[in-house]
């Protein structure tokens, strides 16, 4: 038989919104469990420097970061849990959620925190070419290309502070925009544009990536003449943008139109007693000091939803409206 557990609240994810929503509920003694997904950490643990987290005048790393909040989350009272949750049934109280460990969780309240992740161009060369010279992770991937001309495609702040980081190894650093503007802040652009290992396409889109087993080039399209050229490079970094962590709800919860979790100003979803913060409720701010506000919210919301529905039988249905 699959063993079982029960929890008055089951947190999904440990990105800074599933850590910070467990530090709340552990220090309202609701002993949380957290289960701590595919990527324990979440992006964080793929990014670098941090700059705007308040509270440190120096910069620091996002990993450790991270870790910092994982032991806060322990120290004061909550259980991570490696697993996946494969499977949710939000139509009963309590919610049961299945693990990929094959441990069914039995929770009275839930807190989503699945963040988002990484978009890709959806080209099938991009598919062939991933772990040959394509990669949306430069922390991980950089290394790789010392001494190397790669492109980044992607005007935001993850292009551009990722195409920044790339310059510690690559001789060059080729952004692919899809207009003539830049849509990172200020002062990611002042550092791209005083960088001299970084160069700029404007108004273009890769349509395919050339090569066998690695990257060899890539064809390009100028969406404002229409001309085609094609580049040389060694390496395709793509930063486009995120899509939310949201299948395993599908159906279940109401979301916008993008598949962001909709939320009201309790940060709690369309069914009572679930909640949800982060990248996976947030398209629009996606700061770690915003989801860590996010998650404060979830858990202390929570936390008094149980007290004022402690007296429900087990087993009432929630009616989803
Ligand atoms: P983003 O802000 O959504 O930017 C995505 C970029 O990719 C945009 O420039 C967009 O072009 C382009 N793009 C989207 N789809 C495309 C496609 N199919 N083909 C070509 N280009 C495409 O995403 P992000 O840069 O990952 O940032 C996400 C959030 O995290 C933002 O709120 C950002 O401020 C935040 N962030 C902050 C920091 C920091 O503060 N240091 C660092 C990283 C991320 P258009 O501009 O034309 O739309």
């Amino acid at each position: 038989m699959n063993p079982e557990r029960h929890a008055k609240i089951l947190i999904i994810g440990s990105g800074p919104a599933g850590y910070t929503a467990a530090i709340y509920s552990a220090r309202a003694n609701l002993k949380p469990l957290l289960i701590e997904g595919l990527q324990p950490g979440g992006q964080m643990t793929i990014t670098t420097d941090v700059e705007n987290y308040p509270g440190f005048a120096d910069v620091i790393q996002g990993p450790w970061l991270m870790e910092q909040m994982r032991a806060q989350a322990q120290h004061v009272g909550t259980e991570i849990v490696s697993d996946i949750i494969t499977h949710v049934d939000l139509k009963h109280r309590p919610f049961r959620c299945v693990g990929d460990s094959g441990t069914i969780y039995w929770t009275e309240s839930l807190i989503i925190c699945t963040g988002a992740q990484a978009r890709w161009l959806g080209l099938e060369s991009e598919q062939r070419l991933r772990g040959g010279g394509v990669s949306a992770c430069a922390t991980c991937d950089g290394f790789f290309f010392r001494g190397k001309e790669i492109i980044v495609v992607g005007g935001g702040d993850s292009a551009i502070e990722e195409g920044i980081f790339l310059t510690r190894f690559a001789t060059s650093v080729t952004v692919i925009h899809r207009r003539d503007k830049l849509r990172a802040g200020q002062t990611l652009q002042d550092r791209a544009f005083a960088n001299e290992k970084m160069r700029f396409i404007w108004n273009s889109m890769v349509e395919r990536i050339e090569g066998g087993d690695s990257v060899e080039g890539v064809h390009l399209r100028n969406v404002e003449t229409g001309e085609a050229s094609v580049l040389e490079t060694q390496g395709v970094f793509i930063f486009i943008g995120h899509d939310p962590n949201n299948q395993i709800f599908s159906g279940q919860l109401e979301t916008t139109s993008d598949g962001y979790l909709v939320v009201d100003k309790h940060m709690m979803t369309s069914v009572p007693g679930v909640f949800a913060a982060g990248e996976i409720m947030d398209p629009i701010y996606r700061q770690v000091a915003t989801s860590v506000g996010q998650g404060a919210g979830a858990g202390m919301m929570a936390g008094r939803w149980l007290e004022e529905h402690e007296s429900l039988p087990q087993s009432i249905t929630i009616t989803t409206a």
